[in-house]
């Protein structure tokens, strides 16, 4: 047999029939097949060949390609190896097939597994350009198929879970800015779902001020912190006003430099509604509860005025007991004013420049009163002058002191310290108390968390002192913590920038 290319060069006149044979069964994947249609003889096979399709030579060559390989009718014409066969014979052109499917019986399994293929059809033509030959070379594509299949799979899967929770996604690219989103987010912003939304009409249809004071911070809070999250209002195209909620992550390059965003985004709306109708309740209970409270307050200072000095120690110890019940509910509810206040955005500093020293000893003093008989220690500092809301920073002070005496041992001290650092004041709190797991810790900030366990159940609290404080905090642009050994006590801290 003598195989005619176009491509014979002088070089290959050398080489005898025997070596020419050699090196096409050596070839990757090669089937030579005549030209001879409808039957396309099969007249040299490689190795590779026989091994991917489980042949051997003496049961394939001289056939008929479609007596030795079944013919798959449900193919398209694309991929039918009988109407591409032809075609080539046809135009004298090469065709290739990027992908078809063609199972292949495997006799040590004894089944015929899944695969995929691609293949080339290289028309070899005579003198006359007539096709006498087909080189047809074929590449199993079954790993590349399948791995594919399976990320359609997944996205496909993601897909359905993103649109049976109501979520859109979003993928912004930070160079060049390049935005996509999914058709809810369309809905979402009250638009129609057919075409891609540019980010700046999304970006127009935020709130101005939610823009201003809450998108761009958490965008470049995100840039530093890896994690994007925020809740705004938008106004819809059709003139609704709507809560959404996006969270993301930021994806970096080898360099660190952050290169895209992405997330999902959901509407709040109704849990939003319900937060809005709660917080306006407790804001209302609160207020109701503050005028008969002040009331009382006042009733029992005429009456301990009225009383004047008295040696009934019996009156003596009601009236101081009343007095400290009254506080205490007054502070409650100041508190529950305040978690209203700072829900709905209505919490003002009011910053001036104070001595912080002095603030922790009245502190003590004050809530002292409220726990006679306890030791805090806090060693006499020179004047240290902050720029701070006083009054809020004082809150902060008495929650850490009044839980420190609610979750240690009467006898055990208070230590109370305040430091200067690097142009940071830090003002900790610590106890010898029943301390806080590593898996509370994280979490005591959050609003209404209490540890619950033996040693907490009898102690009264609603979970929003650390709340309030660490809100306040924030907003001072300080840093609040807390280190702790399950029963070894603990330390809770807040830090402050120092202006000098
Ligand atoms: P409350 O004390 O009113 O429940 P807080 O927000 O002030 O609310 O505290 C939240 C929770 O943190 C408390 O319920 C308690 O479980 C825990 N906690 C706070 N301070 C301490 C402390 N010094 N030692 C141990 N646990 C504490």
């Amino acid at each position: 047999m003598r195989f005619h290319t176009p491509m014979n060069a002088n070089l290959l006149h050398d080489l005898s029939d025997d070596i020419f044979k050699i090196v096409f069964e050596k070839s990757p994947g090669s089937l030579l097949i005549k030209g001879d249609a409808p039957r396309f003889t099969i007249v040299a096979a490689s190795d590779t060949y026989l091994e991917v399709t489980a042949s051997t030579r003496e049961t394939i060559i001289g056939k008929g390609f479609f007596e030795a390989f079944p013919e798959d009718k449900t193919l398209t014409d694309d991929t039918n190896a009988r109407v591409v066969f032809t075609k080539v014979v046809e135009t004298g052109k090469k065709i290739y097939v990027p992908a078809y499917r063609f199972d292949v019986y495997s006799p040590d399994t004894k089944n015929s597994g899944i695969r995929y293929w691609s293949c080339n059809n290289t028309p070899i033509l005579n003198a006359d350009k007539k096709v006498v030959y087909i080189l047809n070379t074929v590449v199993d594509i079954t790993n590349e198929v399948t791995a594919r299949e399976a990320v359609a799979e997944n996205e496909n899967r993601l897909r359905m879970a993103t649109d049976a929770a109501a979520m859109a996604t979003w993928d912004l690219g930070l160079r060049g800015l390049t935005f996509i989103c999914s058709p809810r987010m369309n809905e979402i912003f009250g638009h129609p779902s057919d075409k891609q939304l540019p980010l700046e009409t999304l970006q127009a249809q935020v709130d101005a001020d939610d823009m201003k004071n809450v998108v761009l911070p958490a965008y470049n809070e995100a840039l530093q912190t890896g994690k994007y999250l925020y809740e705004v209002k938008i106004h819809r195209a059709d003139g609704l006003l709507r809560w959404i909620k996006t969270q993301g992550i930021v994806i970096y390059d080898d360099k660190k430099e952050p290169v895209r965003m992405l997330g999902t985004l959901i509407d709040i709306t109704d849990n939003k509604r319900d937060e809005i109708r709660k917080n306006d309740f407790i804001a209302m209970a609160s207020h109701e509860l503050k005028t008969p409270l002040t009331s009382i307050k006042a009733y029992l200072q005429i009456l301990s005025k009225k009383l004047g000095p008295t040696s009934d120690l019996f009156i003596n110890s009601i009236l101081q007991k009343a007095n400290m019940q009254v506080n205490k509910m007054a502070d409650l509810i100041h508190g529950f004013l305040d978690l209203s206040k700072l829900e709905s955005g209505k919490l003002q500093l009011k910053i001036k420049p104070f001595d912080i020293n002095k603030l922790i000893e009245d502190c003590i003093a004050e809530t002292s009163l409220l726990s006679p008989g306890r030791t805090v220690k806090f060693e006499q500092k020179t004047e240290l002058i902050v720029s701070a809301d006083i009054e809020k920073i004082s809150q902060v002070i008495d929650n850490f002191l009044s839980n420190a005496f609610k979750y240690s041992d009467k006898e055990s001290p208070v230590l109370v310290s305040s430091t200067k650092n690097n142009g940071n004041l830090r003002v900790s709190v610590t106890d010898k108390g029943i301390g806080i797991k590593p898996k509370d810790q994280e979490k005591l900030f959050q609003r209404f968390y209490r540890v619950e366990n033996d040693r907490t159940k009898n102690i009264s609290g609603f979970g929003i002192g650390l709340y309030l404080a660490s809100e306040i905090i924030q907003r001072h642009k300080g840093t609040i913590g807390v280190e702790s050994k399950e029963a070894g006590g603990a330390t809770f801290y807040f830090t402050l920038p120092i202006v000098e």
